[in-house]
């Protein structure tokens, strides 16, 4: 169990949670990606732009 970094709320690591993995904070909705398993913590994904032309 580790927390949002950015509401606070608490994220839960699944049992096929794997380093890497993308997940949602389940409060605001912010991509965070699973950056350590034991201790378990998450960072705020990396915005990726994505660019699909005009
Ligand atoms: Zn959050």
């Amino acid at each position: 169990m580790t927390e949002c970094p950015i509401c606070g709320a608490e994220i839960e690591k699944a049992a096929d949670t794997v380093v890497g993995e993308l997940l949602e904070c389940a409060d605001c909705g912010t991509e965070l990606e699973v950056t350590s398993l034991d201790p378990f913590k998450v960072e705020e994904a990396p915005q990726e732009e994505e660019d699909w032309g005009e």
